[in-house]
């Protein structure tokens, strides 16, 4: 690997989910005293307070709001479970108009037992189902492919390269791709597909954090950018020739991490960021 050049402090965004302990107040207080300009904003976190408050609070620290997490959940056994997906992902999207969110990033489901095609079948047509709205709302949906562990229940679009293939099925200029290095880093056409990915105009996002071994919890034990075995550097190279610009997102779920200190942990974020993204 060639020298690392680390990325500007103005391309840090922190999805709130990172430092879930926090308020929405706490979180967008402390990002924008360590220099970061972004903020991904997880749903859960909409309840505090009015959504006109958060965005008034969010850009009068200086922070942009990068994306909502997250819609998706698409696949159902009965059409009423599909309907009920499609309506949350009605509110996700009108929720990221609200607060100036350019993208709602989906996690786009699964169900154990149902073959993955029908799975992939009904996310394109709850994606289609959605997509008026979204376009209308000027709101873009990223589709996030998960690694495969998840196949089971969360999300039945497990590389790239199918998330792609979606985005080349649907066609629209508004469902591209969240591509997250926990997910994806181990995938042998990973280099070409983000090549392919830029191609089609549909990268959208980059989430960072690393990969543990052992890792203890298959959703709650993500590391720190440089504690675990993938080269974040090295994917940000590809993603960055496929010619994206955009904010560097640190999404990190974490047990061990919550329950520490956060300010501390908020220091390492940003150190991490700085010698190892
Ligand atoms: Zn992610």
């Amino acid at each position: 690997m060639s020298t690392h050049t680390p990325p500007g402090m103005d391309r840090l965004a922190i999805h709130t989910i990172t430092l879930k302990p926090w308020s929405l107040r706490k979180a967008v207080e402390n990002y924008a005293r360590v220099g970061a300009k972004g903020i991904t904003v997880w749903r859960d976190k909409l309840g505090e307070m009015p959504i006109p408050e958060a965005r008034d609070m969010i850009s009068s620290e200086g922070l942009e709001v990068v994306a909502t997490c997250r819609g998706g959940f698409f696949p159902g056994v009965d059409a009423e479970t599909r309907q009920k997906g499609i309506d949350d992902n009605l509110k996700a999207i009108e929720e990221a108009h609200a607060i100036g969110a350019p993208m709602v990033v989906l996690v786009c489901g699964a169900v154990p037992g149902q073959p993955l095609e029908e799975s992939r079948k009904q996310i394109q047509d709850g994606i289609e189902a959605v997509l008026p709205r979204a376009i209308d709302a000027g709101v873009k949906l990223a589709i996030e492919p998960l690694h495969p562990m998840y196949a089971d229940d969360r999300s039945a679009i497990n590389t790239l390269g199918q998330a792609n293939d979606m985005c080349e099925g649907i066609g629209s200029t508004h469902v591209g791709v969240a591509l997250d290095v926990y997910h994806l880093w181990w995938d042998p056409a990973l280099e070409a597909e983000i090549q392919r990915c830029g191609e089609l105009g549909a990268l959208y996002a980059f989430h960072v954090c690393d990969w543990l071994t052992p890792t203890k919890d298959m959703l709650l034990d993500r590391g720190i950018m440089g504690d675990g075995c993938i080269n974040v550097p090295e994917i940000r190279s590809w993603v960055e020739s496929a010619g994206f610009t955009g904010m560097i997102e640190v999404e990190i779920f974490s047990n061990e991490l919550w329950a520490g200190d956060q300010a501390e942990y908020l220091d390492r974020i940003v150190h991490a960021y700085q010698t190892h993204t």
